[in-house]
């Protein structure tokens, strides 16, 4: 939990000297504890004090940072427990398990296939993050893979395997790209805290109480290892996994409970696809930070990223495409040009209806600050005004012959209005989107 300026007051030398430019200790305190000074300005702060303003500082769940810096995936760094208080920051890292006893000819067509998972929603690329190499044979084989899987993908890597050996030999493949070891248990976490340490790796430590979580924490820390990822090992209990997350959350956050401020890790443990994606989408809700799955069919993959898309956007800023004229298809002097606002939501929703009439087609996307339609048109961002601004900002008057427009049939009690602000013929469209491609169809 953050310091208030009180508390921050007790920690200073109260001699009111003014060296840091505020006229009080009381006032200086207020003003750091609001992140508007730094402490440097005191020159007669304690050693002591310093140590507990430091550590205040620090974000009450670490950053971990996985890849290398090209292809970095950031985990933790989380503020809030509920979106809608500011907005959730680093995305669930989303990653496939590979199994060394799988034959190479598989592993690099799954790595492959992977490696292809990139869709587009709503103008934003959407990708997944990791792949978690995990030992079933021995060290030789585990390294064998970790080397051909590395030279196959730039992707973060996790290395789930707790033989020393075989871990050692791939970090040592592995320099330069922060890999995640996974796991450290109580009888081997020295060995791959030294191991995670010396390779500048996070560790993931794994356990079934938080009691013993926050022992192996401590553990790791005290033995240098800073980047730490806790995994509560309750073998798909989903509701357990939901509950221990959430206490992690919290006491890291409202309890400022260091030893619990790390980001979490959930993996599946062979579940059929369906149960996969229903559980990780819970996860991804509440809280993971890392999740690594079995299945990386697309389907699966789509519903997760969409799903972690819709959580990890900020609640304040809805998605917004540039507002500007859109040519969609092989359009013409005659083509039908569409109005609609800037949230992405809408546009997309649009243009796909749009897409699939096969009409060459103009949309005009108008600034409303990201709001759909009705929401737009209700808080005044999608005016009779602001329209005929766009149409004559966009360019489209020397790209058509025709002074038609189709506008929104939700706002069809504006177009007298429209017609008269904009000199164009106002044509009311239908209410929804899916009615677009027959509407477009039949214009003649
Ligand atoms: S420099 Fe330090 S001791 Fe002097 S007034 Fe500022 S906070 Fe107080």
């Amino acid at each position: 939990m953050a310091l208030s300026g009180l508390d921050i007051y007790k920690l200073l030398p109260k001699t009111n000297c003014r060296e840091c430019g505020f006229p009080t200790c009381l006032a200086f305190a207020l003003s750091l504890a609001k992140k508007a000074v730094a402490l440097e300005k005191c020159p007669y702060v304690s050693k002591e004090a310093k140590q507990a303003l430091e550590a205040q500082s620090q974000p009450p769940i670490r950053l971990i940072l996985i890849g290398d810096d090209k292809n970095k995936v950031e985990a933790g760094n989380e503020t809030v427990m509920f979106r809608h208080e500011e907005k959730f920051h680093h995305s669930t890292a989303i990653g496939f398990i590979i199994e060394d006893s799988l034959g190479d000819t598989d592993i690099k067509q799954r790595v492959d296939k992977i490696g292809k998972l990139h869709f587009e929603r709503v103008g934003q690329q959407l990708k997944t993050d990791l792949i978690a190499i995990k030992q079933a044979k021995d060290a030789a084989r585990f390294i064998d893979t970790v080397k051909l899987i590395s030279g196959l993908t730039n992707a973060g890597i996790v290395l789930m395997s707790e033989d020393k050996a075989a871990v050692s030999g791939a970090l040592k493949i592995l320099a330069n790209r922060r890999p995640l070891v996974y796991a450290a248990n109580s009888q081997n976490i020295t060995d791959l805290a030294a191991l995670a340490k010396e390779n500048a790796g996070s560790l993931a430590v794994r356990a079934e109480s938080l009691d013993i979580v926050l022992e192996l924490t401590k553990k790791a820390k005290e033995l240098g290892v800073e980047d730490i990822v806790i995994d509560v090992n309750t073998k798909n209990q989903e509701a357990k996994v939901i509950g221990e997350f959430t206490q992690i959350r919290r006491q890291a956050l409202k309890k400022a409970n260091r030893p619990l401020g790390y980001p979490t890790i959930a993996v599946m443990d062979k579940l059929n696809s369906y149960e996969e994606v229903i559980r990780a989408g819970d996860y991804i809700a509440k809280y993971a930070g890392i999740i690594l799955l079995h299945t990386f069919e697309e389907w699966a993959v789509l519903a997760l990223l969409t799903l972690r898309q819709n959580i990890y956007t900020d609640p304040q800023k809805p998605l917004q495409i540039e507002p500007k004229l859109y040519p969609i298809g092989n359009t013409t002097e005659s083509s039908p040009t569409l109005v609609t606002t800037n949230f992405s939501l809408t546009y997309y929703t649009v243009l796909g209806e749009v897409e699939a009439s096969k009409v060459p087609t103009y949309i005009l996307s108008v600034n409303t600050e990201g709001m759909s339609v009705l929401t737009a048109w209700a808080a005044e961002k999608f005016t009779p005004d602001k329209i005929a601004e766009s149409l004559k900002k966009s360019g489209v008057e020397e790209k058509i012959t025709h002074r038609n427009l189709i506008i929104p049939g939700y706002v069809a009690v504006m177009s007298g209005d429209l017609e008269e602000k904009s000199g164009w013929k106002i044509v009311v469209g239908p209410k929804e989107a899916a009615g677009i491609p027959s509407f477009l169809k039949n214009l003649g």
